[in-house]
């Protein structure tokens, strides 16, 4: 049977139809409705976090948020990440600052930042990538010594804590997606968390094209808002989120005890006090130690109809459209994980004995390449 990289789950489907009734009634099928904003508080709640802004996806809230902070100049980032974090900056006139990465959790390397700050420094973006979180501390002594605003793209962080807080409560405001890839899911969706109750304002209006009332559109915003529908797919999915991190809980333990032997292989280890959320299983495969590189354990696994994907690869910094505007050898550790990363099946609906399948066959690689 085939095996997807990822596998949206899904609420019973009873749940979802009473819960979606009600809007036949009402006929309020968008425009901020009573599910968007039930949705909002409840997830207040879950992400231990003061306000939470929801968005039609996560990119367009990353998009509208640095918008709304009317930053201009550079802004450092790291390569390693889905497109969506490098266009986001690319697209409000900003100029992305590649920062390379830690070899051992792959998010920013906070002993790099400093170096690459300079007088048109306005912003740090970095990406709790996998869902393993930043050293959120360092990047906020770095921030206020050098008076930097920093915005965390959190798309793969949803419900992870540091030290008992949310993750959204760090940097001046984080990014969760809710793409149907993700953890929780709206179907598409995204959100804004920020104590900056001012920047919640401005992105109320920034969503909604700028309106501030009938008659006064004080904004060049866009169209950005979550619907009725996609509001009720989460409350539902809501519902069941700590079982579907549970479930993910098991699959992450079973790769590990597989795993964690393998000469060649290297996986994340826990975070220490850091609650996490089993978003991702990423491998990284060193050829000359394993015998065989990431790219004939895609092949090997893709011949028996699992589907790995190489997250994240190529960098941002390396993709086409930025063709010429930046230089990855200037982040070397990035630019070797992204050629040997491999994101392994990771879905709450995987079985022990679908890891073990897995496991069996990467480990049947061993040498191949020699
Ligand atoms: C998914 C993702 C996004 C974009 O979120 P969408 O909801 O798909 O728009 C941004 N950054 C990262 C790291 C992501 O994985």
């Amino acid at each position: 049977m085939r095996i997807n990289v990822i596998k949206s789950s899904m609420p019973p489907f009873e749940e979802y139809v009473e819960a979606i009734r009600p809007l036949w009634d009402s006929v309020w099928l968008t425009n901020m409705g009573a599910n968007h904003e039930k949705l909002a508080e409840r997830l207040c709640g879950y992400l231990k976090v003061p306000n939470v802004s929801l968005f039609v996806n996560g990119h367009m809230a990353l998009e509208l948020v640095l918008q709304a902070m009317d930053l201009e100049g550079e802004v450092i980032t790291t390569p390693f990440t889905f497109a969506s974090t490098t266009h986001a900056i690319v697209r409000n006139g900003l100029t992305p600052v590649f920062c390379d990465i830690d070899p051992e959790d792959y998010t920013m390397d906070v002993n790099r930042i400093e170096e690459l700050i300079t007088d048109r420094t306005c912003a740090i973006v970095p990406v709790h990538v996998y869902g393993n979180l930043c050293d959120v501390e360092a990047i906020e002594r770095i921030a206020r010594k050098h008076g930097l605003k920093v915005i965390y793209d959190a798309a793969h962080a949803f419900g992870t804590e540091y030290k008992g807080r949310g993750v959204g409560t760090f940097g001046d405001a984080s990014m969760f997606s809710f793409h149907a890839t993700k953890v929780f899911h709206t179907i598409e969706g995204g959100a804004i968390t920020t104590d900056d109750v001012e920047l919640m304002d401005k992105l109320w209006k920034l969503k909604d094209f700028g309106i501030k009332d009938e008659e006064v559109v004080d904004g060049i915003g866009a169209n950005a808002k979550m619907n009725e529908f996609c509001a009720v797919m989460g409350l539902c999915n809501l519902d069941h989120i700590d079982e579907e991190i549970a479930k993910r809980r098991v699959v992450t333990e079973r790769y590990r005890q597989n795993l964690s032997d393998v000469k060649g292989i290297s996986i994340q280890k826990p975070q220490k006090d850091v609650k996490p959320n089993y978003a991702y299983f990423p491998i990284v495969v060193d050829k000359d130690e394993f015998g065989a590189g990431r790219d004939t354990i895609y092949a090997r696994l893709k011949e028996n109809d699992i589907y790995t994907r190489k997250y994240f690869y190529p960098l941002t910094s390396d993709m086409d459209c930025y063709e010429g505007r930046f230089d990855s050898a200037l982040t070397p550790v990035a630019k070797r994980t992204a050629e040997r990363v491999l994101t392994l099946p990771m879905s709450a609906h995987l079985t022990t004995g679908d890891v073990d399948r897995i496991c069996e066959i990467i480990n049947s690689c061993e040498g191949a390449d020699n």
